[in-house]
This record gives C-alpha cells, sequence and structure tokens, in this order.
C-alpha cells in the first residue's frame, strides 16, 4: 500500500521530535511536511529542531523545509498537531477549517462536547462525537489525545470500571520530557522536586472522567468517579510515575484487579498498537522509569505494587512514556485507529 503524507505542526519541538522518530519507520504515514513557528520556518528541520531523542534523525526529514504554521494547499489532509498550546487553538482551528484532519496533542479542543478525547483501546468508540462537528461548518476535523499524565492514570483505570469506580487519588512524579524543550531549567530541577505543574491537576480530574465516560446522543456522560491530583516534576528524562489509590463500590479480590490488567484488550491490527497494553510486575520495586519505560517500544503501561490501602480500597503504582504513550504514539493510534474506520 502506498504510504498516505502526514504532516507535522509543531514539529521542531519535544512531541514534534517523537512524532519524526515514531513516523520514521511507519507501514502507512510518511513525514512530508512540517510546520513550526517563524523563528524555524524557512530552515532545513536539521537546523531548526535540537534534537534529543536517541534515535537518529531520519535523513528524509532532515532536510525537509519547515513551514509556517498556516493552512497551505502544500500541506498534506492529515496533520499531527504538538504545537505550543498559546497558539494551538487558533492554528489549529484554522486548519481544521481549511478540511484538513488534525491529530492533536494540545489541550485547547480536548474538552469540547464533540471533539473526541481518545485513547483508542479505552475509548475509541468516542470517535462518534466526529458527526456533531459538522455543524461547526469546517470542512476538517479535530481529534486529541490526554494530557501525558492522563493518558498512564486513564489507561490504568479503563479496566477496574467494571469493579464499580468510586474514587481515586493520584500524586504524580512526571519527567522533564513533559515540560517540552528546553522545558525546567537545570538549576531547578537537579537534585529538586518542584511540586507544581501549571494546570496538570485539573487536566488530569476532568479528562480522565471524559475518556472513561460513555457516549449517548452525540456527548460523552462523564464517568462519576471523583479524582483528586497532585502534579510534581522529578529529575527522570522520560516516563511518568503515579502513584495512585482507587475506591470500589464493591471490593474486588487483589486477583481480580490483576487479572482485570493483564487480559485489557490489545487492538489487532494496528501498527502502533502494542501486543499488551498494560502490563502488571510482581516485584516489589517496580515500575521503574529506568527499567520499564520502554516497554511495548513505550506504549504500554506498567503497573505493579497492588496492595491495600487503609483509606481507599488499593494502592498501586503506573508508570508510561510520557512523549509516546502519552502524546506522539497515542496520537499516531487515533489516525490509525481513523484510517481503519474509514474517517481519513
Ligand atoms: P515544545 O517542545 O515547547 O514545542 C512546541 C512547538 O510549538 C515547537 O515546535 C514550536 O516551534 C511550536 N510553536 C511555538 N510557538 C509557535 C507559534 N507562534 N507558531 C507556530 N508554532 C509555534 O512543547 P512539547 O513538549 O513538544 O509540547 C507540545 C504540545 O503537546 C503542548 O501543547 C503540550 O502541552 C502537549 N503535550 C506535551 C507532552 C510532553 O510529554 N512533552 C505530552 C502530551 C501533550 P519553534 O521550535 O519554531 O518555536
Amino acid at each position: 500500500m502506498a504510504r498516505i503524507d502526514v504532516g507535522i505542526l509543531g514539529a521542531t519541538g519535544m512531541v514534534g521530535q517523537q512524532f519524526v522518530a515514531l513516523l520514521a519507520r511507519h507501514p502507512w504515514f510518511r513525514v512530508a511536511w512540517l510546520g513550526a513557528s517563524e523563528r524555524s520556518a524557512g530552515k532545513k528541520y536539521r537546523d531548526a529542531a535540537a534534537w534529543r531523542l536517541s534515535a537518529l534523525l531520519p535523513d528524509e526529514v532532515a532536510n525537509l523545509d519547515v513551514q509556517a504554521a498556516t493552512p497551505s494547499a502544500s500541506a498534506p489532509q492529515l496533520v499531527f498537531s504538538g504545537l505550543d498550546s498559546s497558539v494551538a487553538g487558533e492554528i489549529e482551528g484554522a486548519f481544521a477549517q481549511a478540511g484538513h484532519t488534525i491529530v492533536s496533542n494540545s489541550k485547547n479542543y480536548r474538552m469540547e462536547s464533540d471533539v473526541p478525547l481518545l485513547i483508542p483501546e479505552v475509548n475509541g468508540d468516542h470517535l462518534a462525537l466526529l458527526k456533531a462537528q459538522a455543524s461547526r461548518g469546517w470542512k476538517g476535523r479535530i481529534v486529541t489525545n490526554p494530557n501525558c499524565s492522563t493518558v498512564v492514570l486513564s489507561m490504568a483505570l479503563a479496566p477496574l470500571r467494571q469493579f464499580g469506580l468510586t474514587k481515586v487519588t493520584i500524586t504524580t512524579l512526571q519527567a522533564i520530557s513533559g515540560a517540552g524543550y528546553p522545558g525546567v531549567p537545570s538549576w531547578d530541577i537537579l537534585g529538586n522536586v518542584i511540586p507544581f505543574i501549571d494546570g496538570e491537576e485539573q487536566k488530569i480530574e476532568t479528562e480522565t472522567r471524559k475518556i472513561l465516560g460513555c457516549v449517548t446522543a452525540n456527548k460523552v456522560e462523564p464517568h462519576p468517579v471523583v479524582i483528586s491530583a497532585q502534579t510534581t516534576r522529578v529529575a527522570v528524562q522520560n516516563g511518568h510515575t503515579e502513584s495512585i489509590s482507587a475506591a470500589f463500590d464493591h471490593r474486588p479480590a487483589e486477583d481480580d484487579l490483576i487479572a482485570a490488567w493483564t487480559t485489557f484488550k490489545a487492538l489487532d491490527g494496528l501498527p502502533s498498537a502494542p501486543a499488551q497494553p498494560i502490563v502488571y510486575l510482581r516485584d516489589r520495586n517496580r515500575p521503574q522509569p529506568a527499567l520499564d519505560v520502554h516497554r511495548g517500544d513505550g506504549m504500554t503501561v506498567t503497573v505493579g505494587r497492588l496492595r491495600p490501602c487503609p483509606i481507599l480500597d488499593y494502592k498501586f503504582i503506573a508508570l508510561g512514556h510520557n512523549t509516546i504513550r502519552g502524546a506522539a504514539g497515542v496520537a499516531i493510534l487515533n489516525a490509525e485507529l481513523m484510517h481503519r474506520e474509514g474517517l481519513l
């Protein structure tokens, strides 16, 4: 099959680079267009992007010219976005209006009632919301993926909905790559923990309920679970670790929770879908970012340390790669699902 040309808005940033790396070996999509700010427009990608990934920058992308982030005939129909949220609302809207399908990482459209906030294994059926976007008068459409820490939490909680999930508390330990590049100054993060990430707690508390919710009459009925989040930034390069407690209507057995995670269904036939979306480790000191973040090529969420909680019912640790499962990887999986559903 001929590969489909795709564009990347915000191609020079942390998430944009991850798109470039993951798409370099993609069987369905081929990077043909790159957009970023006026600081980068007109430069070769290799000169505009401060490449920070251990994967080599692919030659065919290194030599592409970066374009201004405005809709144009040269931009492909399918455009991934890793734009800074201060500009994503306006730019992504303009691309959707001009007929592009935008698959976005930014927060701007996530909570709009007609915009799917997707993790394909969890709520692929939320693509049904796209029908409601027709009334915006756009020629194109926007699909979003959640905030990086929300993806990890939502994946860990999705298999537990069957037990009547009622309350969740979460404290995150988030990697510096989650703050973009150059991100947090080394002086502030080395040997330190920063107990504040602007807007993050609210995103976790609201986005998770939309993702775990049900679509009825073209809108999402949010899941009733109540979530209390605290977020911290730690001196880890990649991988958000989350310390989670949960309460249920009827307290399940520990083995039932573990079985729910380990049997959580993978998606067949989508190139970026890991064979096992959630892995449970029984070792007492796992998961760890240094050892577990690359499981499933960065698309698997690793859970461990399940034990009783004296306040809620159970507590456990979850870990996921923030720029792969939490950003570019899940966005590519969203586009793969849309392609399979005939929505591209
Ligand atoms: P980043 O490293 O700061 O990159 C931001 C990108 O936006 C760059 O390509 C930048 O281009 C572009 N940009 C900035 N101002 C622009 C303008 N006025 N016009 C056009 N392009 C402009 O940020 P990031 O970490 O990749 O995050 C990108 C988005 O994804 C954000 O909305 C973030 O919240 C979201 N997100 C990030 C993560 C993560 O783990 N990092 C996870 C999930 C979601 P220049 O290089 O030309 O300035």
